[in-house]
């Protein structure tokens, strides 16, 4: 394995963050594995999967997610009022929501689907989340996020949104993929 600064393994990721499963990487070299990726899906892998929260890591993320929110936008000719930095703050949101899975768990069940049953809930289902254990910010909460009103959230930008944040996860598959080919390609 070159010998390049480690950045940061899986075993260092805090509690309720990020979400493992890259066991492959755990004697690797993160950057090493990254190496030639593209910036907005490396900065992805780097927080969501290698646990890198570090200001400039994530700096960079919200840049790159802005970038391609910007060129979705173009390509789907969306009409952006100006100054108000909306997409920005769409896609900043969206890759928060990919790495710091906390933002939509459920706060009953804390993502696990399920309560203690008891006998009022002898199944112990988890009626907030409908057992699925993750809740979707309302429409108001969204609507201060990214600066616009309820009507403008609903009518305009929650699809939009929902198209960015397709985008930015597509980034973690193509960044997965890479991974798997540097690592095998050794
Ligand atoms: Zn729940």
């Amino acid at each position: 394995m070159t010998a390049i600064t480690m950045l940061s393994i899986k075993s260092q990721i805090p509690n309720g963050e990020g979400h493992g499963g890259f066991a492959k990487l755990e004697q690797c070299d993160v950057a090493y594995a990254l190496g030639g990726l593209r910036a907005g899906p490396a900065a992805l892998l780097r927080a969501a999967i290698a646990g890198d929260y570090g200001e400039s890591n994530l700096r960079d993320l919200y840049v790159w997610a802005w970038q391609e929110a910007m060129d979705l936008a173009i390509s789907a000719k969306w009409e952006i009022p100006k100054g108000r930095e909306i997409l920005r703050k769409m896609a900043k949101r969206a890759a928060e929501e990919i790495v710091f899975k906390r933002l939509t768990l459920c706060p009953n069940c804390g993502g696990s689907k399920s309560v203690q049953p008891n006998q009022h809930n002898p199944t112990g289902d988890c009626t907030p989340c409908g057992n699925t254990g993750t809740i979707n910010p309302t429409a108001e909460q969204m609507a201060s996020i990214i600066g616009v009103t309820e009507q403008e959230w609903r009518n305009v930008w929650a699809p939009r949104y929902v198209r960015v944040y397709g985008r930015i996860l597509e980034w973690q598959g193509i960044g997965m993929r890479h991974v798997s080919m540097r690592l095998k390609d050794e």
